[in-house]
Parts: C-alpha cells; sequence; structure tokens
C-alpha cells in the first residue's frame, strides 16, 4: 500500500467477489420465498391477425409482485435471477402455468392457440431442456404444437453447437420455435437458414418510430419477404398506434403484437378477451379499441 492510496486504500483489499456471492445468495433465498408466496403470475398479450381479426396467440409475461415495491418489472429481476441457479425453477414454473392456462382455455372450448414462453439464455443452456420440457407437456397433458418458446440470437450466440441440439430436441418434441427481437442488434441471416423457426418477431425498435419513409418501408419488406420465403410467420411487435398498424398492413404484415390492440393481460382479462373475440367474428378496430 503506497501513501498516495490515502483514505481509499481499503478498496483494494475489499472482499468484492463475497459481497457479490452473498448477495446472489440473499436475491436466490428472496426469489426462492417469492415462488412460494406465489408472487409470480403470468400476463398474456394477444398476438392479432388483423385480416381475419382472430387471436393467433399469448405471449407470456412475467410479474413479480410484491407487497414493498409493486409490481417488478422481468427486464429487472431476470437479468439477476439469471446468475442463480433459482432462474431454472422459476422457467419451471412459468413453462408449466403457460401450460396449464393453455389448456385451460382449450377446455373452455376456445379456439386451441399457441401459448408464447420467453426462454433466457441460462434457461437455453440447460443441456436438458427438451426433457425438461417434455415433462412438463406430459404432466400437464397439453399437446406440444400448442406452446411456442422465443428465443433471441443473443441467445443463439452463446454456444452455437449446444444451440443446434437442443433446437433440434425441441423441435422434435413438436413444440413451435420463434425467433424473438429480430432486427435488434446483429439479425444475422445465417441463422434463419440454420435454424428452422416457426416464427419471426420483428423487434419493437423497428415499429417504433416507423412513419413509412421509403428507408422503413424498404427495410420492413425485406423482412417480411425474408420470412415469407422461410415460411414464417412474421409478427410484428410493439404496434401502438393506428398509423403504424395502416404502414404494416399495406405490407401486408397482418399479425401485430402491441398495445395498440392490447397490453399484456391478468389471467382473467385475457380469458374475457379470448372469448369476446370468439364470439364477435367479424369485429372492426373499433371494437377492438373498446377492449379491455
Ligand atoms: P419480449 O419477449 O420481447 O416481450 C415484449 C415486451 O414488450 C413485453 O415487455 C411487453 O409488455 C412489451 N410490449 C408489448 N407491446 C408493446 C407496445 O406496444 N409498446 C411497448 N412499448 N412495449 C410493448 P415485458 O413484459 O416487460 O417483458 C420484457 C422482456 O422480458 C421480454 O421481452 C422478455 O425478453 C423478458 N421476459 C418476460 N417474461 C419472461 C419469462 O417468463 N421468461 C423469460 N426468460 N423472459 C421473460
Ligand atoms: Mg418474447
Ligand atoms: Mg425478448
Ligand atoms: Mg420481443
Amino acid at each position: 500500500r503506497t501513501k498516495e492510496q490515502g483514505k481509499n486504500h481499503y478498496q483494494f483489499y475489499s472482499p468484492h467477489l463475497t459481497a457479490e456471492a452473498e448477495l446472489l445468495l440473499r436475491l436466490e433465498s428472496l426469489l426462492h420465498q417469492a415462488l412460494e408466496k406465489k408472487q409470480f403470475s403470468l400476463q398474456y398479450q394477444p398476438q392479432l391477425q388483423y385480416k381475419t381479426g382472430k387471436i393467433v396467440g399469448m405471449e407470456a409475461l412475467l410479474r413479480w409482485e410484491t407487497p414493498a415495491y409493486g409490481m417488478i418489472m422481468p427486464q429487472k429481476f431476470l437479468p439477476l435471477a439469471a446468475k442463480t441457479n433459482l432462474i431454472l425453477h422459476l422457467s419451471k414454473w412459468v413453462l408449466k402455468t403457460a401450460c396449464e392456462q393453455n389448456l385451460s382455455w382449450q377446455k373452455d372450448g376456445l379456439p386451441p392457440i399457441p401459448v408464447t414462453v420467453n426462454l433466457s439464455a441460462k434457461e437455453f443452456q440447460q443441456p436438458h431442456l427438451a426433457t425438461v420440457v417434455a415433462s412438463i407437456l406430459d404432466e400437464t397433458g397439453l399437446d406440444p404444437q400448442w406452446l411456442e418458446l422465443e428465443l433471441t440470437e443473443l441467445t443463439l450466440r452463446q454456444n452455437l453447437n449446444l444451440a443446434r441440439k437442443t433446437l433440434q430436441d425441441l423441435q422434435n418434441l413438436g413444440v413451435r420455435i420463434a425467433l424473438d427481437d429480430f432486427g435488434r442488434g446483429f439479425s444475422s441471416l445465417g441463422y434463419l437458414k440454420q435454424f428452422s423457426f416457426r416464427t419471426l418477431k420483428l423487434h419493437q425498435d423497428l415499429i417504433r418510430d416507423l412513419r413509412g419513409t421509403s428507408e422503413e418501408l424498404g427495410l420492413i419488406s425485406a423482412v417480411l419477404a425474408i420470412g415469407k420465403g422461410f415460411n414464417m410467420r412474421v409478427v410484428a411487435e410493439g404496434v401502438e398506434t393506428s398509423e403504424q398498424l395502416n404502414i404494416l398492413q399495406n405490407l401486408d404484415c397482418t399479425e401485430i403484437q402491441g398495445y395498440w390492440f392490447s397490453r399484456p393481460l391478468p389471467t382473467k382479462e385475457a380469458t374475457a378477451l379470448l372469448s369476446k373475440i370468439t364470439r364477435n367474428n367479424d369485429i372492426d378496430s373499433t371494437n377492438f379499441m373498446s377492449l379491455p
């Protein structure tokens, strides 16, 4: 230690790793308690096929309701949770809950649609993910075709060999795979060729500032053409305004997810929306706007 380091010299000796490890341990037990106390819930955001007015999918989005801080959004706690082993329990809970809910909609007589579950990198990197998914499908009794798993390119990138095997195993089970957040970051076309995705989701960055300039139109129609070429369903995320919707419609992108149609909804409201849409076959946008 030198004198110049003065009062701050202790920082060179502070046990950073231990502190972080301790923090993570505490977080892990907090998350564990949250699971036990049933503080987690899923909200469901519908994907609308605009042309037919049908809901063609529901994305499950995780919420954490805490007594002290209210609702905590996934981007606040998932990155931390991913540093603990608890993420694997949590993701099992998410999968199971989403599958059970989807089955319960089917039992209510609603037309079957896929429920979509997001997978984080850590979840995707479990060597036996397909086995976990298979046993959840088995336990719940949901037909695999009604489960869609979403992952991002970033997740695939972390371990391409494992990704290849896991995706193959999952596809062999019969579940659908969607590539989330396409158009953000790298968006390499190579992945589309290597892996076969059922669904391509356009990242909301592409949609948010959409004003219909020729560059934007060119970009989105190119992505739509790619989707068509690879036989994928393309869903535009983050559609908030009717202007955005009109532009997308003109480009023949008719599957949309976003606040314009509906925010993510708690189970009860999601169920009500599904039954309402099923009852009204010829709904127009004015009906949409007045839905919960
Ligand atoms: P994501 O999978 O891309 O989900 C879309 C996010 O955009 C959701 O945020 C949704 O609420 C939000 N969104 C939907 N429509 C609009 C819109 O029109 N405008 C705007 N501004 N936002 C819109 P959320 O629920 O906060 O989730 C954020 C991210 O957290 C998700 O992004 C996903 O990557 C991750 N996530 C959520 N639930 C889970 C989960 O159960 N497991 C894992 N591993 N990740 C999850
Ligand atoms: Mg997603
Ligand atoms: Mg995502
Ligand atoms: Mg997304």
